[in-house]
């Protein structure tokens, strides 16, 4: 079922946007070349504490984290740990925290130091695409509609969208219905006023295929290809849709 939120419960989720994007600011300062990726999870802990907020991945599901760090070939759901970030690394960040009981989702993507023209581009073109589906996410329209959006702008860069992992209803769970592929699939449900939505295009280089390291979490791609990600937590309104975080 998807849940529409109220005017007051939207406005939480406001809040908690609003902490969640700053936790991703302060996050995009820190990435350089030496920093561990479990220096990362540090920051995502304290910054969300001093904030009254909780991070929302550690141990949902079992993820053992509370962000998730996926480097070059790794597309989302990378572990924190003891790698360390090297010039020309690409890095996605995805960070999602809870506060006064609501949940907001986001990622971005971050060149390390000097990266490649082709990597530059794939950066840009998923931000992109992300947009691209975000204009499509008005009442009155359908999730197809973003869908097929991200599809097609992707596509038409000469890039390949991951179809095994989608975006999905956000709120008072952070993973709620409906899902979003960013693929077209058809039509799908109605865009309502006060809909709560992760939109988080994952998007390769190479071919869209994917498979799980040993870890049995993170997501790489097949071909070894380099790929990105972005999510914004989105509110459907009567007008554009509102970025939240
Ligand atoms: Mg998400």
């Amino acid at each position: 079922m998807i849940i529409i939120k109220s005017p007051q419960e939207i406005e939480i989720m406001r809040q908690c946007g609003k902490i969640l994007s700053d936790i991703i600011e302060r996050l995009r300062k820190e990435i350089r070349a030496g920093i561990k990726t479990r220096e990362l999870d540090d920051i995502v802990v304290f910054e969300a504490k001093m904030r009254e907020a909780e991070p929302s991945f550690k141990n949902y599901e079992g993820f053992p984290a509370n962000l998730c760090v996926s480097v070059n070939d790794e597309i989302v759901h990378g572990f924190p740990g003891e790698r360390v970030l090297r010039e020309g690394d690409i890095v996605s960040l995805d960070v999602g925290v809870k506060f006064k009981g609501f949940h907001t989702d986001a990622a971005i993507t971050v060149g390390v130091g000097a990266i490649s023209e082709q990597n530059k581009e794939l950066i840009a073109v998923t931000e992109e695409a992300l947009m691209a589906g975000i204009a499509q996410a008005r009442c009155g329209a359908y999730i197809g509609d973003i869908s097929s959006a991200i599809q097609h702008y992707v596509e038409s860069k000469g890039f390949s969208v991951v179809r095994e992992y989608t975006g999905h209803g956000v709120g008072r769970d952070l993973h709620e219905e409906p899902k979003i592929p960013n693929f077209a699939f058809g039509k799908g449900p109605l865009l309502r006023k006060g809909m709560t939505l992760a939109i988080e295009p994952m998007v390769n280089m190479g071919s869209w295929r994917t498979k799980l390291a040993p870890n049995q979490w993170t997501v790489l791609t097949e071909d070894g290809s380099f790929s990105a990600h972005f999510e914004h937590t989105i509110v459907i309104t009567d007008d554009e849709a509102e970025i939240l975080a």
